[in-house]
């Protein structure tokens, strides 16, 4: 087996979607890094692999990294796994990575599942673009401010979303990209309850409050990127811009509402013109 950092996407719980190459991969290095040994232990042992396991996360001090490169240096070969899915997909291993290269290391990806990726398959909505925007801010506000941020791109929005926040993410995402906005709740993939509902931000918002269940297990968030101009804009700008264009130009007026909002002049002007024909 070639000298490198064998980067090894494990199952996101269907413990048989792993690659056959993965398996390979991780019974012939010498070394496996995992977020949580106890957790890959177990992966691990369903396929009897014995290989020898280290602690490695993205606070791990440099014993780790250390332990690594030193293998490396002698030939040999590692592996590193995270608890599920795709290392470094909102997981640890950027730094490892960054470390082996900078050393002049090779790094290995050994593809496989990713919560994402695997929803969005599922989704019905668009994949010609989409956005992985990985877990928004905990904090209300601040999850609002992010959400405004990604309010008009075009492509499908895709969130990882723990379950005591999903309805509260439901919530302010009905209030900033509108409550028509198609989305996707996409939850336990490959497990036994396995959920893929797609509706309005409304009515998913409606689904998850209804049933305590919804609220449960692990939670990949789709959202059917802005569609129309008019969708774009939230209440405190557009009552802005359309105020301002009583007195003035709309070219003006968008120009101005440009500059305080960082969105672009053309996208205000186009929304003015749509509202007048609407
Ligand atoms: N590296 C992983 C990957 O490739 O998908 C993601 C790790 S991230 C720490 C964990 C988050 O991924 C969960 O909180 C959830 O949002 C999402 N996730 C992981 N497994 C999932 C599953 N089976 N169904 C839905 N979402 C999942």
């Amino acid at each position: 087996m070639e000298s490198a950092l064998f980067i090894v996407a494990t199952p996101i719980g269907n413990l048989a979607d792993i690659s056959q190459r993965a398996l390979d991969v991780l019974a012939e290095v010498e070394l496996v890094a995992a977020e949580d040994t106890r957790h890959s232990r177990q992966l691990l042992q369903h396929y009897a692999i014995s290989t020898p396991m280290v602690a490695y996360h993205e606070h791990s001090d440099e014993r780790t990294p250390g332990q690594i490169l030193s293998l490396l240096e002698q030939g040999g070969a590692v592996a590193l796994v995270s608890d599920a899915g795709t290392p470094l997909i909102s997981d640890p291993g950027f730094r490892l990575v960054r470390q082996v290269q900078e050393a002049g290391f090779k790094v290995v990806p050994v593809p496989g599942a990713c919560a994402a990726i695997a929803a969005l398959s599922a989704s019905g909505l668009a994949t010609n673009e989409f956005l992985f925007a990985g877990f928004l801010p905990a904090k209300g506000s601040q999850r609002e401010t992010r959400l405004r941020e990604l309010a008009s791109y075009r492509g499908t929005l895709v969130f990882y979303e723990a379950p005591h926040r999903v309805a509260d993410t439901l919530a302010d995402m009905v209030n900033v990209l509108g409550a028509a906005r198609e989305a996707v709740l996409a939850r336990e993939v490959t497990k036994a309850f396995e959920t893929i509902r797609r509706g309005s931000l409304a009515e998913l918002e409606a689904f998850v409050a209804a049933d305590a269940n919804q609220r449960r297990g692990e939670i990949v968030l789709l959202v059917a990127g802005a569609e129309k101009v008019v969708s774009e804009l939230d209440t405190p700008t557009a009552t802005l811009l359309q105020q301002l264009a009583e007195e003035m130009p709309p070219k003006r007026a968008a120009a101005i509402v440009a500059e305080f909002s960082g969105l672009r002049k053309k996208q205000l002007y186009d929304y003015l013109l749509a509202q007048k024909g609407s």
